[in-house]
């Protein structure tokens, strides 16, 4: 039981039973509100053609329009991504913002389309798709392998569909074509905020020793914002390798050289020790981060996990078993649906500036984001003490007792 999908619908149930919710009330809050699947046919450059399937999830719309990515990738399904839109609605409810859950994509590798066929598809989605969304009813963002650009397309289309301006229909824009300030960092610096909560809960001191997995856009911002509070960075870890300092990496330079292209096995240096990419797992650490893939942590390797908390920046990193293991072993996760919520929530800054036609600035975004998150991580804590639970299950109890 290892899918998304599966392990989001198990912990909905655990939760719907624990606050002794009908069986009735349980499938509805599993049911998706709707999903959609369209044939996209595509003439390519060569003047072949190719069809490509793509999917809407609208899993729930009670707290606020549907919310939630689209991503280009070869294993976009169905059963993703209901997954990935059941996930978002847990995901926006524990973060206390007004919106539901939503995810969608095509099932196509968009390396392998160029620039003019990358538009002719993301237009031909953006058609169908405009029927059913929505600056009040669904709001799609970027998601794996999709980015501003992208967005602009899709919402050329919809406005075309609706015939008026509506840029509040798509979040995730370039700044200049009414993207929010701050969305860059969000989900990193979310991250960090959520991370600082716990970790105080925990009475873990204020200068943990912090591995990361997944050094891209989320691990690096994670990285820096963690530093600049004193955190230690001792390891960092992408696909080519793990790269540690016992002594604490300098995580800003890190970033700012992997910011201009190449591995971490290349750019590391004679000074800092390389080791295979999976060795992050078992560095002696006090707080683990994945901010790589989903899935990340099996029953093959959670036994080499030695930090006291592992914090969820990917989506689902943790298959259900091994985090069984952790749970059993006392090692406390914090959740993706709260500690990766930033990126969604500064998502949802985006649509309301759009839609009042205000301009906040990075300070503001940043106040508000700690704002937000401190009182959604505050919740999750309080249910986890009073009702003796992990910060998941929690985090669930939370999410399922707003949505009901
Ligand atoms: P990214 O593509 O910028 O970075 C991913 C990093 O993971 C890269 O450095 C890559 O080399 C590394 N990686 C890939 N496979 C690896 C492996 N097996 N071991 C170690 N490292 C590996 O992506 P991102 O935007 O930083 O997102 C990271 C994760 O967080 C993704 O799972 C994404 O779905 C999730 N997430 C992102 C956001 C967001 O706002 N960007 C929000 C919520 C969740």
């Amino acid at each position: 039981m290892n899918s998304i999908l599966d392990n989001a619908v198990g912990q909905i149930r655990e939760s719907g039973q624990r606050l002794h919710l009908s069986e009735l009330a349980i499938e509805q809050l599993i049911a998706p509100a709707g999903v959609v699947h369209f044939r996209l046919p595509l003439e390519k450059d060569d003047g072949s053609v190719e069809i490509y399937d793509a999917y809407r999830s609208q899993h729930s719309d009670k707290l606020g329009p549907f919310k939630g990515g689209l991503r280009f990738h070869p294993q976009v399904d169905a059963e993703e991504v209901q997954g990935l839109s059941t996930l978002m609605s847990i995901k926006t409810a524990v973060a206390g913002i007004p919106m539901g859950g939503g995810k969608g994509g095509v099932a196509v590798n968009p390396k392998d389309l160029s620039e003019a066929e990358l538009e002719r598809l993301t237009r031909a989605f953006g058609a169908k798709l405009a029927p059913y969304i929505g600056p009040k009813r669904d709001v799609p963002a970027p998601d794996v392998n999709t980015n501003g650009k992208i967005m602009g397309w899709l919402l050329d289309e919809y406005e075309q569909f609706a015939g008026e301006d509506a840029p509040a229909t798509y979040t995730g824009k370039a700044v200049e074509s009414g993207g929010s300030e701050g969305r860059e960092d969000a989900t990193g610096r979310g991250g960090v905020i959520v991370t600082a909560q716990l970790l105080e809960s925990m009475n873990l001191g204020d200068n943990p020793t912090v591995a990361i997995q997944g050094f891209g856009n989320v691990g690096s911002w994670f990285a820096r914002l963690g530093e600049q509070r004193g955190w230690k960075i001792i390891a960092v870890s992408d696909s080519s390798a793990t790269v540690h300092d016992i002594n604490g990496l300098n995580a800003a330079e890190l970033a700012d050289q992997k910011a201009n292209g190449g591995s971490l096995k290349d750019i590391a240096g004679s000074e800092l020790k390389v080791t295979d990419r999976d060795e992050v797992f078992s560095v002696d650490c006090d707080i683990l981060v994945l901010a790589a893939l989903e899935n990340s942590v099996t029953k093959d390797n959670v036994n080499d996990i030695k930090a006291t908390l592992v914090v969820e920046m990917a989506n689902n990193p943790i298959t259900a078993e091994a985090y069984d293991t952790l749970v059993k072993r006392g090692v406390q996760v914090a959740p993706d649906v709260l500690a990766n919520a930033g990126g969604v929530i500064v998502s949802y800054y985006e649509w309301q500036q759009n839609l009042s036609g205000d301009e906040w600035t990075t300070k503001d975004v940043a106040k508000k984001l700690e704002d937000q998150l401190h009182q959604a991580a505050t919740q999750v804590i309080d249910r986890a003490t009073d009702a003796n639970l992990n910060f998941k299950d929690a985090a669930f109890d939370v999410a399922i007792k707003k949505l009901v």
